[in-house]
């Protein structure tokens, strides 16, 4: 398993808990994929890799592989970040070919504001620049995108020794908030993220979104999510966060799947054209209500017979805290549709800013 993978990282671990590090994060990724674990030897997948591990006298012997370096890279982070809450501390941590000081994270890019435009009333649509995009074409369709604060020269976040990202503080703290890359065009270099442009006292991203200009530079750390699920019929639902995604799932999905797709938005003015000839697309209207506070999904999701579900159905959604939640209730307890066919996630919660965000889709 290991072997296929292209490139490779070690370290070694010298701590009374490194074998309890190792079988934690054997025991988490144990549906991940085959393992192979015998007396002081361990070989397991990990989300983005795989992990193989020795131990040699009181010390673990910990060898790390993946496809590409951005991949290696998380692989890394990932075993950091379960020594940091194994053994409390990264600081035996120190990864073969990692620079011994902080150097920029191979997965981030620096984006300029190329072009900025309304496309309905609620969504305002922005076109990056970047070099070095491929990457950011699969391998999911998720990004985190780093604020510096207004008119501050930006200090961008590097990767340390023990394979963590270490963020700029104080003053040249970034404001940082995930969103979809509605579309992507390697050759040229762009890529277009659409901002949902909202309500709320303090928000970052949606101010950025409504008076970003020409030249201006912002970060982006990814890709990650994950690709489109792959399966015959999906059921997609999402309010207006989610639309991105939905639409480049639907827009690429192969001609055999067929897609059942819900769509919260505040009125009709807020419809975007989406292109998908295999999908079947109702937009559902709050009407002025809040958003998060109609409950129209969950409402959608009610009217669908849960005893007559096609066996290979795949259910995505991307919504409010509370809709996330009821929609999950539903698919889980009421439906019983197993984890590998759902992918449900909390894209927002009201009241809470997006840099805080504890909901996920566990
Ligand atoms: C995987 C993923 C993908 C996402 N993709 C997109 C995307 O492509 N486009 C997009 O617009 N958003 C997307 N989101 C949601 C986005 O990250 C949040 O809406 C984020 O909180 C916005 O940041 P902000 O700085 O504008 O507001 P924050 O500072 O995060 O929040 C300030 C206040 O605004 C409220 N708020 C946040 N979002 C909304 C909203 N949509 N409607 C009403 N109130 C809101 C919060 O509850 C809070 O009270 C995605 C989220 C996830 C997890």
């Amino acid at each position: 398993m290991a072997l296929a993978l292209r490139l490779s990282s070690e370290t070694v671990i010298d701590h009374h808990a490194a074998v309890a590090l190792v079988e934690k994060m054997h025991e988490d990724h144990s549906a991940s994929g085959p393992d192979s674990v015998s007396a002081g030897s361990w070989d397991f997948p990990l989300h983005y890799g795989s992990v193989s591990a020795k131990l040699q006298g009181s010390r673990i012997h910990l060898r790390v592989f993946a496809d590409d370096d951005t991949n290696l890279s998380y692989v890394k982070m990932e075993v950091a970040a379960h020594a940091s809450e194994i053994l409390g501390s990264t600081s035996g941590i120190c990864w073969s070919g990692q620079d011994n000081m902080p150097s920029l994270p191979v997965f981030f890019r620096q984006i300029a504001v190329v072009s900025s435009h309304r496309i309905s009333p609620h969504m305002q649509r922005i076109r990056f620049q970047a070099d070095n995009l491929d990457r950011y074409a699969s391998g999911g369709i998720h990004i985190r995108l780093l604020i510096p604060s207004a008119g501050r020269k930006p200090v961008w976040p590097a990767i340390g020794p023990d394979g963590l990202i270490v963020w700029p503080t104080g003053d040249d703290a970034l404001t940082v908030r995930i969103y979809t890359i509605r579309s992507i065009d390697v050759a040229a270099g762009t890529l277009d993220v659409d901002f949902v442009l909202h309500p709320g006292v303090d928000t970052p991203a949606a101010n950025f979104a409504q008076s970003a200009v020409r030249g201006q530079v912002i970060g982006m750390l990814g890709p990650g999510g994950g690709d489109a699920p792959d399966c015959g019929n999906l059921l997609l639902l999402g309010d207006d966060t989610a639309i991105p995604a939905i639409s480049r799932i639907i827009e690429n999905m192969p001609t055999t799947t067929s897609a059942r797709v819900f769509l919260e938005v505040d009125t009709q003015a807020d419809i975007l054209p989406l292109a998908a000839p295999n999908a079947s697309i109702t937009w559902c209207f709050r009407n002025g209500r809040p958003a998060g506070t109609a409950g129209l999904l969950t409402e959608a999701l009610k009217g669908i017979d849960g005893t007559t579900l096609p066996s290979d159905l795949f259910v995505w959604a991307g919504c409010e805290f509370t809709d996330f939640r009821e929609i999950r209730k539903i698919v889980r307890k009421d439906w019983c549709l197993p984890k590998d066919r759902q992918l449900i996630v909390a894209y927002w919660r009201r009241g809470v800013n997006g840099g805080d965000r504890t909901s996920s889709d566990d």
